[in-house]
């Protein structure tokens, strides 16, 4: 099964069905029951971010439900991420809802307009899209400043919030801890009017970074460490990527999150874990907007997931940057990196990744998933999908001794093989509807010469080996022919033996060719035998560059229990050899996926290959899972 790359919102007026196709998981419990009570029902959408008014001068919200997905846009999206974009798309998706791309860019310092780009392709790339009537752009946080401060002030006004001059050190002390309870700011008490005149200084740029913050007043007492009167506002000089100069005050992430989703009519919120223990501040915050009538009603919920653990892969995007600049990768699109780029490069494909996503589901709970469990999506994607082709990777001449004498000198006999062997079967001759599209072949030769894989000879025949091995003496001393294989689309061939060079290194493989047991003929029955072996004409062979990659850790969980993860790096995750691969493999498209019969799924490669002239594979995954093994 898999499941195709429909836009999210494109479909927002599919209706809220579940699909019964799709594992239910508790984020489409709640969602299917919000439907179903009309929880949001009433809600008006001003046709883009705002405030109360905005919305209320709305009409009725055309999506059913909101969600979003918000970077920050300080590195390159992974699979974590692709997790998340899957979820919250494809629940808007689903639910005849929107999914809201929203660059988290509050915070000034880290920020940079390359990785915008990338997670822009990146989305888009996994197959959704956040364009909605009157409005194609992504959204940016730092948009909602002014409002931002607007929320702050209010609360200030309101008794909600007080300047704190207290030193960073003194306000950690003051917090207290798990089992003791915080002591109050000697400032806690100041009158709304003196912190307004604060406030408005620290924005003026009256004070250093860092002098003072505005914190939230809630409850030093609160088992919640996270409402001991959080801070909310912060004095940091720095230029911001879209507002430049504008700011010398920032908002913090707790109070700036709930805001951005309130202001976009968000319905469910939906975080990792480790925010669990914001949703109280989350929902204070929004509340007591709601109370000013600085936002509209209802508000909305933040909900949490377990995040992806992948194991061999680590997802911080901290540690991939060090990957990255210590040039143990070669980029991060580097095919073993697991971001969004890498795995692309990598040979990955959105719906692999989409299937991945849907079985994977949701929890409440950590856990790791297997690496061979995001292989395994990639292949059933693959599987009738990839163009399948023969590639010797490690390659030895077969000479057809009696070719010259028996199909003429120098011939070339055309061969054909389906490109997608399930779309033959699938098109049978005589049933295939008039004017369809015939299933595409490939065209090779055979000649006296091809290439086969080094493995497929032995002088002496391992027990159970099917492959070619030279005439030897039976039990009762009498000589047995040498074995017959098909050359697999081409001739049964009986093997004679094999030279060798002087440091007893096998230069030919030697055979006779059967002349009447040429695949698809009447005669292609007449011998049978037990093995079939892929191989490539030396006439048309081409010579392909290959990247055999393996997994870039040997420790399952690289990064678990702060061990070292560059301690356990492979040293041989990566082996390039020279391969000989058929005609069609050398006219590729970059990013064109194949299977190399009996070998695995490969990639062309997206940056390097030149199409005709320079063939560049990376190995995508293997046929069979081997991890184990
Ligand atoms: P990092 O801590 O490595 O910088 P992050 O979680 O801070 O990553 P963001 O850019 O803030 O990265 O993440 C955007 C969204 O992606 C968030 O909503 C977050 O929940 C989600 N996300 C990030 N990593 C994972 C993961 N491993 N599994 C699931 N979702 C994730
Ligand atoms: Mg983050």
């Amino acid at each position: 099964m898999t499941i195709a790359p429909t836009p999210a919102n494109a479909h927002a007026a599919s209706g809220p069905l579940a699909d019964p196709n799709k594992p239910s998981h508790f984020l489409r419990q709640i969602i299917e029951s919000d439907l179903e009570k009309g929880t949001y029902a009433q809600r008006r959408w001003g046709g883009s971010p705002g405030d109360a008014a905005h919305h209320g001068a709305g009409g009725p919200d055309p999506a059913k439900i909101r969600t979003r997905f918000p970077p920050e846009p300080n590195g390159y999206l992974h699979i974590g991420h692709a997790k998340s974009i899957c979820l919250n798309f494809g629940l808007a998706r689903d639910y005849g809802g929107v999914c809201h791309l929203r660059f988290d860019d509050t915070n000034p310092e880290k920020e940079d307009t390359e990785y915008v780009d990338s997670i822009i392709d990146a989305v888009n790339w996994l197959g959704f899209d956040w364009s909605q009537p009157g409005n194609t752009l992504p959204y940016q946080a730092s948009d909602y400043f002014d409002f931002m401060y607007r929320a702050a002030v209010y609360l200030i006004e309101a008794g909600h919030a007080y300047v704190d001059e207290q030193t960073p050190e003194q306000m950690r002390i003051n917090r207290g801890d798990f089992g003791k309870s915080g002591l109050n700011s000697p400032q806690r008490d100041r009158s709304p009017a003196d912190n307004l005149a604060r406030f408005e200084q620290m924005r003026d740029g009256r004070y250093e970074d860092g002098a003072m913050v505005l914190r939230a007043k809630i409850d030093m007492a609160s088992p919640n460490i996270n409402m001991r009167d959080p801070a909310i506002y912060r004095i940091r000089r720095a230029n911001h990527h879209n507002t430049g100069d504008t700011w010398c005050i920032y908002p913090m992430y707790t109070f700036a999150h709930p805001i951005e989703d309130a202001l976009e009519q968000i319905t469910h919120s939906i975080c990792t874990l480790e925010f669990e223990d914001q949703r109280p501040f989350y929902d204070w915050l929004l509340q007591r907007l709601i109370e000013g009538g600085l936002l509209a009603s209802p508000a909305p919920k933040q909900y949490e997931f377990a995040r992806l653990n992948l194991t061999y892969v680590i997802t911080s995007k901290r540690k991939l940057a060090q990957l990255v600049y210590d040039q143990r990768v070669n980029g991060w699109d580097d095919p073993r990196m697991p971001t969004i780029v890498g795995l692309r490069r990598r040979g990955y494909t959105p719906e692999a990744l989409q299937l991945f996503a849907e079985r994977i589901g949701v929890s409440k709970s950590d856990s790791w998933i297997e690496y061979a469990t995001l292989e395994g999506c990639l292949r059933e994607d693959l599987e009738t999908k990839a163009q399948r082709g023969f590639a010797v990777l490690n390659p030895v001449k077969l000479v057809l001794s009696n070719w010259d004498e028996v199909m003429g000198a120098g011939h070339l006999e055309p061969c054909t093989q389906p490109a997608l062997p399930h779309a033959a079967h699938g098109a049978s001759a005589g049933t295939a509807p008039e004017g369809a599209v015939p299933p595409p072949e490939r065209h090779f030769a055979i000649g006296q010469e091809v290439w086969i894989e080094r493995e497929d000879y032995e002088d002496v025949p391992p027990k159970g080996y099917k492959r070619l091995y030279p005439p030897r003496s039976g039990p009762d001393g009498e000589m047995l022919p040498g074995n017959k294989v098909r050359l697999k689309g081409g001739y049964v061939i009986e093997c004679t033996g094999a030279n060798r060079d002087a440091n007893g290194i096998i230069t030919e493989v030697l055979a006779t060719v059967l002349p009447d047991t040429k695949s698809g003929t009447p005669g292609s029955d007449s011998v049978k035998v037990k093995a079939a072996i892929t191989w490539v004409g030396v006439a048309d062979g081409v010579n392909a560059e290959v990247r055999l990659y393996d997994r870039l850790f040997l420790d399952a969980n690289p990064d678990a229990s702060g061990k070292d993860f560059l301690a356990s790096l492979n040293p041989s995750s990566l082996k390039v050899i020279t391969a000989i691969v058929e005609p069609s493999l050398a006219n590729a498209r970059p990013g064109q996926n194949f299977q190399f019969e009996r070998h695995g799924y490969f990639v062309a490669d997206r940056i390097d290959h030149v199409q005709g002239s320079k063939p560049v594979f990376n190995l995508a995954v293997g046929l069979r899972d081997s991890w184990g093994k």
